[in-house]
């Protein structure tokens, strides 16, 4: 009877043994379902959270910079097709690649004229005519440019410093000039017309951006490109960053992130 009555105890004791193993189980189980659940939202909190468009953006194939560090913390890109030429930004390396001739003379690089031409056919097919009046220029070009330009104005009366002074306004140093890299184009009109050429900018600042290019020099951004507005001026950046820069409204430098603090 005693051992029967101990048993029992035993017996009652091993099911409170079990149900406190039981309860500890159930603590355990919704310590790690918490942690989980904390865990999922923490990683949902950082890749879809706040940091979302700064992740986004050092993922695309952009320069790297460094919040607050400026202008000199810029690198270059490694994509061709975002290498940022301007006057703070001189060219790094003289084109060595192949050019295309166009129809009218000017040189692109051969790598934009697919989609340079795909472009130009469709604006064609909607009738307007497009002409590409200048294209790729080596310094020594640019060169000339600026001089005749400095010409123009000494003619005027200027010194050869007020001269320079406002030529620069209108004829990049050459290094500085993007025509240099041979990725961006000056178009116009066939009959350079001032409606036709005007129809033409219009078709382009509406849908360049579909086939690579943006509009470099917008007038109201001159302060952050150093460039008075160019209607005319269309630079390659190829498709996936043209439509994010005009999806965004910004100009090449705030896109790559290279605008002084
Ligand atoms: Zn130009």
């Amino acid at each position: 009877m005693a051992d029967t009555g101990r048993k029992r105890t035993t017996d009652k004791e091993g099911l409170k043994g079990k149900q406190r193993t039981y309860k500890r189980e159930i603590l355990a189980a919704l310590f790690i379902i918490l942690l989980v659940i904390g865990v999922a939202f923490r990683v949902n909190q950082i890749f879809y959270g706040f940091d979302l468009p700064e992740i986004a953006f050092a993922g695309s194939s952009v320069a790297e910079t460094e919040p607050g560090r400026g202008q000199d913390a810029f690198r270059q890109s490694d994509d061709w097709r975002l290498v940022l030429v301007n006057r703070d930004h001189p060219l790094e390396n003289v084109f060595g690649g192949e050019l295309t001739e166009l129809r009218d003379g000017a040189k692109v690089d051969a790598r934009i004229y697919p989609d340079l031409q795909e472009m130009f056919d469709e604006m064609r097919a909607e009738g307007l005519s497009p002409r590409v009046v200048e294209g790729y220029r080596t310094s020594g070009e640019q060169q000339k440019r600026l001089d005749s330009k400095i010409s123009e104005y000494m003619g005027y009366g200027k010194s050869r410093e007020e001269a320079r002074e406002m030529a620069l306004q209108w004829e990049a140093e050459p290094g500085t000039s993007e025509h240099e890299l041979g990725i961006c184009v000056d178009i116009s009109s066939e009959d350079a017309d001032n409606a036709s050429a005007n129809a033409v900018w219009a078709w382009m600042d509406g849908n360049c951006s579909r086939f690579g290019f943006i509009k470099r020099y917008p007038r109201e951004k001159m302060s952050v490109t150093g460039v008075r507005g160019e209607e005319w001026h269309y630079r390659y950046v190829g498709r996936e960053a043209a439509g994010e820069i005009t999806k965004k409204g910004v100009t090449l430098e705030e896109y790559l992130g290279a605008v002084s603090k």
